[in-house]
């Protein structure tokens, strides 16, 4: 069972907040943002067509509608048969990006462009992290850069905790010893490594996955916490880089969440 909600047009603030973070949250609760309901008045064409022209979408709309009324397709994903494994709404989320993003590429070279400038999706979504590994018996230190759209992050705690916590346990020092020594060039054979990552670019939009899934245990249990956030000025200064550092707030935009009905994970 799939329901989309349309809230009402999202329009980010007058003020001069340019950059906003969305948190993709997987939680029991159910969800309890305000549904417009529909207006009685309104006649329902459901089956026939069902979607608003967006401003540019009716091509797209027009071509949904006729994908709807070839009965073979409809049965083959009314019945489930594609589906291998649920997807994670990071996942999938991962997934549309990329497509968009290579979409949007493959625009830029039909119609020839010789401009360099990224798609909209790396302009919003992109930024990098930065490892620095440190080898703990020749103290010697190397860089690693990684480029993300999304950042899982550990849960701290089993009943509350605030997003913050989860970020910096994220960013706290990571020493890796036995199997997960790393080799070290100068050593030239693997040694314990402290790693810490910090951010080197930071997005304009960042997304957030929170990891209730505790991977720790053999079962696959689920973290219950309550995690608090900040609809506004969501620091991030402490996780950047010092010299990439621009005091970048982030105010809340979105959020999704999960919760388990019957058998049936609703989003
Ligand atoms: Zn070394």
């Amino acid at each position: 069972v799939v329901s989309i909600k349309m809230t009402s047009q999202w329009s980010p603030p007058a003020d001069d907040f340019s950059i906003y973070y969305v948190l993709t949250e997987c939680t029991d609760y159910y969800d309890t943002l305000p549904v417009k309901e529909a207006d009685g008045n309104q006649p329902h064409f459901q089956g026939v067509t069902g979607l608003r022209n967006l401003g540019n979408t009716c091509y797209m709309n027009a071509i949904f509608w006729c994908l709807c009324s070839i009965s073979p397709l409809v049965e083959y994903f009314l019945s489930g048969k594609y589906i291998t494994t649920q997807q994670d709404g990071q996942e999938f989320l991962i997934y549309v990006l990329n497509e968009l993003h290579e979409a949007l590429e493959k625009v830029k070279i039909l119609q020839e462009s010789i401009t360099t400038e990224t798609s909209i999706i790396t302009r919003l979504f992109e930024g990098q992290l930065s490892y620095c590994i440190v080898c703990l018996k020749c103290e010697k230190r190397t860089y690693k850069n990684e480029v993300f759209t999304l950042l899982s992050l550990p849960i701290p705690s089993e009943y509350e905790c605030s997003l913050q916590d989860c970020l910096q346990c994220f960013f706290q020092q990571d020493t890796l010893t036995w199997n997960n020594q790393i080799h070290c060039s100068f050593c030239e054979t693997k040694q314990e490594t402290a790693v810490r990552a910090s951010i080197s670019k930071a997005p304009k939009i960042i997304v957030f996955h929170l990891k209730r899934f505790d991977s720790q245990s053999t079962m696959k249990r689920k973290l219950r916490t309550d995690i608090h956030y900040p609809l506004t000025n969501l620091d991030l200064t402490p996780y950047i880089s010092p010299i990439f550092r621009k005091h970048p707030k982030y105010n809340f935009c979105a959020v999704v969440v999960s919760k388990k009905l019957l058998k049936v994970t609703q989003f």
